[in-house]
């Protein structure tokens, strides 16, 4: 078995961006990634420095795999399913059986959102519809917004995004209960709200244009947010390591290192504890392989 000197788990934003920084160290440097995280969903990020019209993640994910294998790091499309340490190496065993030994571990394995089952909404990710009021309550501003959410969490988001529009309906289509003092809150700043299923999503490639109810009930609009609250925190391999979670299942890390409580296992991107942003996994992802770097050199 080949002993790299850097496995990373997740090729996403931050493992990407880890792997080009330790790529430039010539580490020798694998990733295994299967493709299926958040960055592979969002169509447009538009808070990026340079990318003022907007850059896709699938546009950063290849360019930066081919930034990272230019500079000699591996890549395979998979699923790791377990890791154990064994003398001081971490043994990834991916979906089909095959293990891959590391010095170092990067957990870059980020989350998923909880998004409702209309296939109408992908396509629009990023460009009409949008999960995250930091990143994207810029895009509605003074504009006609429909949030699609669950009970607590859909109508906290209706009234985080009062910020930026006035013009706001919530639809509750999972029917959850919502807090009696939310509910007033919904009312006072005058936000219409459905307590139905939707029953079909209206969409013309990448521009959402809004919903019709169960009931029958027609609602335009050119923009959404989708708020179920419940999201996946992809921190089960590393909570099986023994690394230390936060009680909402991020991984904590050293602030300077990006170190966990585990020796030589390292954690970057939206698993690690904080705010959940393209910029903040880089960033997080260059620290945790200089951190590495240093750790490989002592
Ligand atoms: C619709 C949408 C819009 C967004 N808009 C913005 C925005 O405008 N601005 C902004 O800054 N951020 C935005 N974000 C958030 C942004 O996408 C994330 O912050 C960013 O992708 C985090 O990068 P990451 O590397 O931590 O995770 P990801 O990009 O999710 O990458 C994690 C990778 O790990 C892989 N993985 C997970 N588990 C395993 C495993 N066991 N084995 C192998 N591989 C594994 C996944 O397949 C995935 O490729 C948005 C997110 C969504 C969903």
């Amino acid at each position: 078995m080949v002993i790299y000197e850097c496995v990373i788990v997740g090729g996403g934003i931050a493992g990407l961006q880890a792997a080009i920084q330790l790529g430039r160290y010539g580490h020798r440097v694998l990733v295994i990634d299967s493709n299926n995280g958040r960055s592979s969903l969002c169509r447009a990020y538009h808070n990026i420095l340079g990318w003022a019209n907007g850059v896709s993640g699938d546009y950063l994910r290849t360019t930066g795999r081919s930034q990272a294998e230019d500079l000699g790091v591996e890549f395979l499309n998979s699923t790791v399913v377990g890791i154990v340490e064994k003398d001081c190496e971490f043994i990834c065993t991916t979906k089909d059986g095959k293990k891959f030994s590391g010095k170092r571990l990067l957990l870059a394995t980020g989350i998923m959102d909880r998004l409702p089952n209309f296939p109408e909404l992908y396509p629009c990710l990023g460009i009409s519809v949008y999960v995250c009021p930091d990143c994207d309550g810029y895009e509605v501003k003074k504009k006609r917004t429909i949030v699609i959410g669950s009970g607590n969490a859909g109508a906290n988001m209706a009234l985080t995004l009062t910020y930026w529009t006035e013009e706001i309906i919530y639809i509750n289509h999972e029917k959850q209960e919502i807090d009696e003092t939310i509910q007033s809150q919904l009312l006072t700043k005058n936000i219409p709200y459905y307590h139905e299923v939707i029953n079909k999503v209206l969409a013309k490639e990448s521009q959402f244009k809004g919903v019709i109810l169960q009931n029958g009930t027609k609602l335009e609009g050119n923009h959404a947010f989708i708020a179920f609250g419940g999201n996946e925190i992809r921190s089960e391999l590393a909570s099986h390591l023994g690394v230390e979670l936060h009680e909402n299942r991020h991984i904590l890390t050293d602030s300077r290192t990006k170190m966990t409580n585990i020796k030589y296992v390292w954690a970057a991107g939206d698993v690690a504890a904080h705010s959940e942003q393209v910029t903040i996994a880089m960033g997080e992802g260059s620290q945790a392989a200089i951190w590495i770097h240093k750790s490989l050199m002592s």
